[in-house]
């Protein structure tokens, strides 16, 4: 199953655009990577980065290889497939809806993280 995604709207304190947009350094990822797994206790997702497109960014997360794919290393794109990924790995499989309660639970906590 895919998760495709536009966007954090199942939060109560969503990102702002601006912080949405913020920029993600290979060296950050690796931190927002190894810290958020480690406080959910999950397995680190793999990362696959895609040909950006103008204008237009977009994420999957793929559950069957635990792979997250992105386009364009932004903040709020990066963490919304986080939170897919940690959905899965906290439950065994990903729970539907794709952003139900659980997921805006464990985005919210992610956002308020790195924000
Ligand atoms: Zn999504």
């Amino acid at each position: 199953m895919r998760s495709q995604c536009t966007g954090e709207s199942n939060v109560a304190n969503p990102l702002t655009i601006e912080e949405f947009y913020r920029p993600v350094s290979d060296e950050l990822l690796e931190v927002v990577l190894t810290y958020s797994c480690s406080k959910w206790n999950v397995s680190i997702p793999n990362v696959v980065k895609l040909p950006d497109r103008p204008r237009k960014f977009a994420g999957k997360y793929k559950q069957s290889t635990n792979t997250i794919q992105y386009n364009r290393d932004i903040l709020g794109l990066i963490l919304h497939e986080l939170a897919h990924h940690i959905n899965k790995c906290t439950n065994g499989t990903h729970p539907l809806p794709s952003h139900g309660t659980r997921y805006g639970e464990i985005l919210q906590e992610l956002l308020d993280l790195w924000r």
